[in-house]
C-alpha cells in the first residue's frame, strides 16, 4: 500500500508542549487551506508516495535508535486519515513493544475533524487558521474538543496560535473570542493553548518572544485567559535552523 506521505526524517520537536523531544516527522502532502505565511507550502501540491513498509522500515530503525516521538504532520493529514491510521495501527502493533512505549502526535489544522483516540494518537496538536474560520471550521473544531471529554481527560490536546507582537491586541482578542466560542458550555480542562510567537527572518525572534512573554502577564491578560491553560512557546526549530527543511 503506497501513503500520501512526502518525507519521513528525524529531528526535534520544534512547537508545542513537546518541544525538545527528538522525533521521527511523517509529513503528508496536500492541504484544504492556503495560508499566506505557510513554512511548508512545498507540501500543498507534492504529490509523492511512499510505501508503507519503506515508511515503517524508518520508524523502525528510528525507534531502535531510541526515538520514542512519532509526528504526523503535513500539508493536512486529516486529508488521509484512513491511510495514516492504518499506518498507526502499525506502527503500534509492530514496532512498539508495549502500547506505552511510543508517544504519537498529530498536528492538524483542525478543519476536517477525525476522530483520533482509537487509533492511539496521544496527542492532538490544532493550529486554527484564524482566517479561514467558517461555521463547518467551528463545528469540526467543537468535535475534537468534544472527543476526549467521552474518553478520558487528561492534557492530551494542544491548541497552537501563531501571534504578532505589532498586533498582540488584534490577535489575542480573536483567539480568546474563538476558544470561548469553542468552548461554549464545556468543561475543557484537558486543552492547553499556546501562542507562538510568528517567525520571519529579519526579525529578533528572541525579541519578539520577549515582548509577547512580557505582554501576556499584564494583569487584564491573564485574567482574560485565567480560563484556559495559557502557554507562550516559541518555535525552537526557527531559532536553531531558521525555515530549512528537514528540521
Ligand atoms: S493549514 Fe498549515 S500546512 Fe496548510 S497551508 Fe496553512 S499553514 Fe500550511
Amino acid at each position: 500500500m503506497n501513503l500520501p506521505v512526502i518525507e519521513v526524517f528525524k529531528s526535534i520537536q520544534g512547537e508545542g508542549i513537546c518541544v525538545g523531544t527528538p522525533s521521527v516527522f511523517i509529513r503528508t502532502g496536500g492541504c484544504n487551506l492556503n495560508c499566506d505565511f505557510c513554512d511548508t507550502s512545498y507540501s500543498w501540491k507534492d504529490k509523492t508516495e511512499m510505501n508503507i513498509d519503506g515508511v515503517l522500515e524508518f520508524v523502525e530503525l528510528a525507534v531502535e535508535q531510541g526515538y520514542n516521538h512519532i509526528v504526523v504532520t503535513g500539508g493536512e493529514p486529516t486529508l488521509h486519515w484512513e491511510k495514516m491510521e492504518i499506518l498507526l495501527e502499525r506502527i503500534g502493533r509492530e514496532i512498539a513493544d508495549d502500547p506505552w512505549e511510543l508517544y504519537t502526535t498529530v498536528e492538524t489544522n483542525g478543519s476536517l475533524y477525525q476522530a483520533m483516540y482509537s487509533a492511539g494518537v496521544d496527542l492532538v496538536s490544532i493550529s486554527p487558521k484564524m482566517d479561514k474560520i467558517n461555521d463547518a471550521y467551528l463545528n469540526s473544531l467543537r468535535s475534537y474538543v468534544d472527543e476526549p471529554l467521552g474518553y478520558f481527560s487528561m492534557r492530551d490536546m494542544q491548541f497552537k496560535f501563531l501571534v504578532q507582537y505589532k498586533q498582540i491586541d488584534e490577535d489575542l482578542e480573536k483567539i480568546h473570542k474563538l476558544m470561548e466560542n469553542i468552548r461554549m458550555e464545556r468543561i475543557i480542562d484537558h486543552v492547553i493553548l499556546i501562542l507562538q510567537p510568528m517567525w520571519h527572518k529579519d526579525d529578533d525572534y528572541l525579541k519578539v518572544t520577549q515582548q509577547i512573554a512580557d505582554y501576556i502577564q499584564t494583569p487584564e491578560i491573564i485574567h482574560r485567559f485565567s480560563g484556559f491553560h495559557l502557554r507562550v512557546i516559541p518555535q525552537l526549530h526557527k531559532f536553531l535552523w531558521g525555515n530549512q527543511r528537514y528540521k
